[in-house]
């Protein structure tokens, strides 16, 4: 691949520049263990090509990406009895969007291990009628 980015922390790891602890890779993908977990077997998954978020990133691209977390979710399962798994992502700096390269976080999760990955959202109120005619897809 070479649409990399010099000045982005995933292009040098996929380029061999920046240091990584790399669980997986395969043609589109690369699994990394963050330097910060918060799980047991947090991985983050990336493509090898640039994209900044979902809005730029080829469907291929994202087939390839989900198709290789539940490759890894599954083996999460097997290797270290994994019980669950939550997925996690965010694209824009509005959604708390922190690293310009498309990735996911994959949480593995297991039996009372004390983690929420669900927050607590605020409930709107909105008329989901008008709501409807702007939302929908034609
Ligand atoms: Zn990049």
């Amino acid at each position: 691949m070479t649409d990399t980015h010099p000045s982005c922390i995933f292009c040098n790891i996929i380029a061999g520049i920046a240091p990584a602890v790399i669980v997986y890779q395969n043609d589109d993908c690369l699994c990394l263990l963050p330097p910060e977990a918060n799980a047991y077997g947090h991985t983050v998954i990336i493509p090898k090509v640039h994209c900044e978020s979902l809005y730029d990133t080829p469907s291929e691209v994202l087939s390839a990406l989900m198709t290789t977390c539940k490759h890894l979710a599954q083996h999460y399962r097997e290797c270290i009895n994994a019980t669950g798994v939550n997925l996690l992502h965010a694209s824009g700096i509005d959604a708390q969007q922190s690293a310009f390269h498309f990735h996911i976080h994959l949480l593995p999760r297991f039996t009372n291990d004390g983690i929420d990955a669900w927050p607590n959202l605020p409930v709107i109120h909105v008329d989901r009628e008008v709501l409807l005619e702007r939302l929908r897809v034609e």
